[in-house]
């Protein structure tokens, strides 16, 4: 066979065709997630040490941050008398010597033998008048040649080395040598990215001749990695938009314009835009797929409300689906104001109108009410219903529904919005749907984890408004207290959220309890403190919220039940115990419940001084920026994708080299090339190498290879 090797024949061949790799070898690998050639090509260096830049041991200074490689000469090892354990070793080259001391680390004693090669990177420290390095940072070199040695992550637990890795590595490429690796990526564009082809960048990567063999090996492998994903999210894309109907709605109904017109203030540059961009989906009949971004208090609302009633005017039904109750109720206190005074066309009434039926359905909602919600859901009396998860429940159907609204999609998984579609109707059409969220994410990320759903953003927020100030409150935390006290005052409201526990309900629950229990009989006694928790049952939660909108509460003591969406102007002060515990993007959440209103808003995170770096990062951020979109972004940065992709998301273990913070330019570049690529059928016909690799890759993840591509 002189065909260069597909990486679905690399994938087949097993690990323990490798020069030393027996069945010892060969289960130690299978522990780190390495079975086939493919696996081996792709674990790649975690770092690498330039020769060229190693300190010689007579040059170092104490104090300076160093790396060194040099032999050990001898190890002991022994414990202190409260039983901690001390690993000393020393090392030499051939211009002096240095100590090392590891602490808690025993094991360092059956890693380091004398006569092992080792680099180390650390401090130098002067001991007694000898130079010492505690705590190193320890890399195997091994026998291993040349200027640059690639480190390989290793395992101690599976017995595995760098050296052991790195060779086997080197074998398997040379034996790919003959017949080379494929390269599906035409070389047109090769030449216009300017990439090594793949074969180049995996010896580049793995047995790099200088530190920019990596950067262009790297760089390849990089598109390799996004390019796959990319090709199945058109692929899925093109496929739902060749089969898929959707309903065709005229969008220039009066009742709309009427809505529009009857809104008190005017809509934002970004909200129009938004708007039109929607009503252009609506009025094909290919079914709308559609994320809406907005920082928080962008106003997407009204951006919902107007798809809604594209959908009425028409005489189809609109639903909007939210993750909980309290928000849903809100929902629908929302724009059953916004829809009053509006009428729909009904032939059954003497005046061939009636005023717009809206209806909410939680579980909250029993009996007879209950009752009455589902018929007209089903006979088409009702023509916006807005809910939770009970609009997916068995036996809920819908009369004519053609556009469906899903918030704060983070909390719904993909299966769930399925259902929505399925319910949707009975002529096999497929309602448009509109995917809100309040997280924003970088543009990059969005496109690989939303990667099959077109995007409209709300970049601008309502005019008149003040930005928050936000403080990051470490001692004194009376003032916090004092604040509250004097907005109180001047008749303005207040949230308290509390520590949160483990991601536990239940104790978070309980938290929120005993800090009410605290503040009411301490600094806020003369306060009426509400309580609000995802324990309450929906009639307490509703009567709460019910008395916080009202004003007959002075402050609400919540747990993270009111992070997303709660709506309340009046309220102008957000308070966040241990705000360390809490991630940018819940932190910025929770901050935009407040600044909804005319009234300058503040927001305190307490927090001690003495928290983590990435905590202090994380306040600092918040403290510094009110932008949701560039707090993305430095989350990004700061914690890396984790962060973005949940399990149920593709993309997460298909990104071994890529990082979505460092590879903006790359995620783009994959995107465009990944339309160029595939045809309008949703299928690679034209790039048979492609075609087949990304069928070996959807097949290979655990993911029904099938369900992947169909969306
Ligand atoms: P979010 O994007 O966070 O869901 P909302 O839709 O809840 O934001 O809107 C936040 C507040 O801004 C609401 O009180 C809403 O009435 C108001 N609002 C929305 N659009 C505008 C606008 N164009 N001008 C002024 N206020 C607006
Ligand atoms: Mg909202």
């Amino acid at each position: 066979m002189t065909e260069p090797i597909s990486l679905r024949e690399l994938d087949a061949i097993s690990v323990d065709q490798l020069q030393g790799v027996g069945e010892q070898r060969r289960a130690s690998l299978e522990e780190v997630q390495i079975h086939s050639v493919f696996d081996l090509l792709t674990h790649y260096p975690r770092r690498y040490i330039d020769r060229s830049h190693e300190a010689k041991l007579v040059d170092v200074c104490p104090g300076q941050q160093v790396m060194v490689v040099g032999d050990i000469e001898s190890v002991t090892s022994r414990r202190t008398r409260n039983r901690k354990s001390i690993v000393e070793a020393s090392l030499s080259d051939e211009t002096g010597s240095l100590k090392l001391v590891f602490f808690n680390q025993a094991w360092r004693s059956k890693q380091l033998d004398q006569g092992l090669t080792v680099a180390l990177f650390g401090k130098v420290d002067l001991y007694r008048g000898h130079l010492q390095m505690t705590n190193p940072l320890v890399d195997l070199v091994g026998d291993r040649t040349g200027r640059i040695v690639a480190i390989y992550p290793q395992s101690g637990k599976a017995g595995l080395t760098t050296w052991d890795i790195g060779r086997w590595s080197t074998e398997a490429l040379r034996r790919c040598q003959s017949r080379s690796i494929v390269d599906p990526l035409p070389p047109k564009y090769l030449q216009e990215l300017g990439l090594l082809d793949r074969m180049q960048a995996f010896e580049a990567i793995h047995q790099p001749a200088s530190m920019s063999d990596v950067l262009n090996g790297r760089d390849r492998l990089v598109l390799d990695e996004l390019l796959r994903v990319q090709l199945v999210l058109r692929m899925r894309k093109m496929r739902r938009l060749d089969r898929a109907l959707g309903v065709k709605h005229k969008v220039d109904d009066p009742l709309v314009t009427k809505f529009v017109d009857g809104l008190p203030f005017a809509l934002t540059a970004a909200q129009q835009r938004t708007m039109a961009e929607i009503s252009s989906d609506l009025n094909s009949d290919q079914p709308m797929h559609r994320l809406l971004q907005g920082d928080v208090g962008a106003g997407k609302t009204l951006v919902a409300m107007h798809a809604l009633l594209v959908a009425v005017a028409e005489g189809h039904q609109g639903a909007l689906m939210a993750p909980t109750e309290v928000l849903a109720e809100q929902h629908y206190i929302n724009l059953y104001e916004l829809a009053k005074g509006l009428e729909v066309a009904d032939p059954t009434t003497l005046t061939g109108i009636r005023p717009l039926s809206i209806k909410l359905l939680t579980n909250g909602v029993t009996g007879s009410d209950r009752r009455r919600v589902v018929k007209g859901m089903e006979d088409g009396s009702v023509d916006l219903v807005i809910g939770t998860h009970a609009l997916i429940q068995e036996g809920i159907n819908f009369s004519s529904l053609s556009v469906v609204v899903v918030d704060e999609q983070h909390r719904f998984g993909v299966e769930q919005r399925a259902v929505l579609r399925e319910r949707g109707r009975d002529d096999g059409k497929w309602p448009h749907l509109l995917v809100m969220t309040a997280t924003p994410i970088p543009r990059t990320a969005a496109m690989t984890v939303y990667g099959d759903l077109d995007v409209s953003t709300l970049n601008e927020l309502p005019p008149g408004r003040s930005p928050i100030v936000t403080s990051w409150v470490s001692q004194d935390v009376e003032q916090v207290w004092d604040h509250v006290h004097s907005e109180v005052t001047q008749g303005r409201q207040a949230y308290v959220v509390c520590p949160l526990i483990e991601e536990s309900d239940k104790l978070d629950a309980s938290s929120a309890e005993s800090t009410r229990q605290e503040l009411i009989t301490g600094v806020l006694s003369d306060l009426r403190v509400g309580l609000l928790h995802g324990r309450l049952d929906a009639v307490e939660k509703h009567q709460t919220m019910a008395a916080f909108r009202e004003g007959q509460l002075d402050v609400l003591v919540a747990t993270t039940v009111i992070e997303v969406g709660v709506d309340i102007p009046n309220a102008t002060t957000m308070i966040i115990l241990s705000a360390d515990r809490f991630g940018i993007a819940q932190l910025h959440q929770l901050r935009g419940r407040v600044g909804r209103g005319s009234h300058q808003s503040t927001c305190f995170l307490v927090a001690t001084d003495e928290i983590s770096e990435d905590a202090t990062e994380r306040l600092t951020a918040l403290e510094e920026s009110n932008d949701g979109f560039a707090l993305a972004e430095r989350d990004l940065e700061l914690r890396g994708e984790g962060t973005i992709f949940e399990q149920r998301q593709s993309g997460r273990n298909d990104l071994k080299l890529a990082s979505l913070a460092r590879d903006r330019v790359w995620v783009e570049r994959a995107r465009d090339l990944a339309a160029e690529l595939v045809d309008e059928r949703g299928s690679l016909e034209h790039h048979l190498l492609f075609e087949d690799e990304i069928r070996w890759f959807v097949e290979r993840r655990d993911d029904d290879a099938e369900n992947l591509l169909r969306g």
